[in-house]
């Protein structure tokens, strides 16, 4: 039975037979950055399931966990989501295909795509969930419920910049933080690194919610946050850490509120609503500190090891060190008035529909960095795996 409507020649090449293969950056193995290769037979993705569709990509964006999972970081838990009733053999994910950003267009729907939602031609976005094979190819398969329409005022290669980031912040800061466009109004929020992918997203969603945001970041990138609308800047890199009202910079010097950086959380006042952690580390051990007690508060943090318990422990026993570690942490925290929470990445195509529309109104935009060409996917993994993200790597596909 096909699986598919629509005009199927699309996806017939000029000899009249349906394409098979399909260009991709492949890894067959985990390690450094010389394990990508470059294919031009890649396996082309089929639908598999009626509520499917095929994308052709025009850009695909990087994040940190590309660089990981070059690396093997949570291979266990991918496998698991891949094959839950473990069949296959250990290996079967190569060749594997990164990238989890994706913006293109739909060449094929399946059965119970409603043609109301999607056809073949929409421009989409999307954030590939890590368990898929990704964007860093011509072509990938995908969900419907994972894919939006994308913002008709950014080009392919900006798109690629937002959606992975996106619902990453929208999992942490409205699943879990529980803030949405109708609370913010009155709340301060703390971001800690707030010049990469998640901090420059959540800025702007935060800002376009009417909170009042504070990031930490490096100093040279005072000057991007502030034009995503910030409240204040930290200077994280200072020994002496100031905080800077956003309407008086030159008051820069005489309105700080100075102090070593271990003694942060006793001078930023007033304390947060909600801290979101992007960085990890030891922040856990004097952020916390910095939200309001008993008022409900909560740190939502990004790093969490629940991938890193699974690698190295295997499955079982990793959830359960995960549980076991979440639990304690929130447990400990609750007893002195706030909430610690993980946030996780999740694939969601209805948050993607409503932050295409807050783009398309001007609210948020895209923070691209570097752009690269298909050919330069290594250099562009290498950009990412240095670090020091200024919003978003991204590479033009087709
Ligand atoms: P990026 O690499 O895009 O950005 C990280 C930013 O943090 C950089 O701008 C970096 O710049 C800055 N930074 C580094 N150290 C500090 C510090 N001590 N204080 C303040 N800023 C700092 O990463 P993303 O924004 O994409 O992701 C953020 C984190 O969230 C990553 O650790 C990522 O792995 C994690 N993540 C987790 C997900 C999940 O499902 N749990 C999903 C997505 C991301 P500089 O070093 O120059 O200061």
């Amino acid at each position: 039975k096909t699986l598919v409507h629509g005009d199927q020649r699309r996806l017939f090449n000029t000899s009249n037979s349906r394409m098979t293969i399909m260009p991709a950056w492949v890894i067959d193995r985990y390690g450094s950055n010389d394990v990508l290769r470059f294919t031009k037979n890649a396996g082309f993705p089929i639908i598999n399931y009626p509520n499917e569709v095929v994308v052709q990509v025009h850009a695909a964006g990087l994040n940190p966990i590309d660089v990981s999972m070059r690396g093997g970081y949570g291979a266990a838990t991918m496998a698991m989501k891949r094959d839950p009733l473990n069949i296959n053999q250990s290996g079967s994910e190569f060749p594997l295909i990164l990238g989890r950003d994706m913006s293109g267009v739909i060449m094929e729907c399946g059965l119970d795509v409603a043609s109301a939602y999607f056809k073949e031609g929409d421009e989409v976005w999307a954030a590939i969930p890590p368990w898929k094979q990704g964007s860093l190819a011509e072509f990938v398969v995908l969900s419907a419920n994972e894919v939006s329409k994308k913002p008709k005022c950014l080009s392919h290669i900006e798109a690629a910049a937002v959606p992975y980031v996106a619902a990453t912040a929208w999992s942490a800061l409205v699943n879990t933080g529980g803030l949405n466009k109708d609370n913010c109004a009155k709340k301060r929020i703390l971001i800690l690194g707030g010049s990469g992918g998640v901090g420059t997203f959540s800025i702007q969603m935060l800002k376009a919610w009417g909170a009042h945001v504070t990031v930490t970041c490096s100093q040279n990138a005072e000057r991007l946050v502030r034009g995503l609308g910030v409240d204040h800047v930290v200077d994280y890199t200072s020994t002496l850490i100031g905080v800077w009202e956003n309407d008086s910079p030159c008051n820069k010097m005489n309105s700080l509120s100075v102090s070593l950086h271990l003694s942060l959380p006793l001078f930023l006042h007033p304390r947060f609503d909600l801290v979101l952690d992007n960085v990890g580390g030891d922040t856990e051990s004097w952020a916390l500190g910095l939200l309001k007690p008993w008022c409900g508060a909560k740190y939502v943090t990004l790093v969490t090891p629940f991938l890193c318990n699974t690698d190295r422990l295997g499955i079982a026993d990793g959830m359960l060190q995960t549980g076991v570690t979440v639990a304690s942490k929130a447990l400990k925290h609750l007893s002195k008035g706030v909430h610690y929470r993980w946030g996780m990445f999740a694939p969601n195509g209805l948050a993607l529909d409503d932050i295409s529309e807050m783009v398309d109104a001007g609210k948020i935009r895209a923070v691209v960095e570097e752009e690269f060409t298909f050919s330069q996917v290594p250099q562009a993994m290498l950009k990412v795996e240095k670090g020091h993200a200024r919003g978003k790597t991204v590479v033009k596909i087709s």
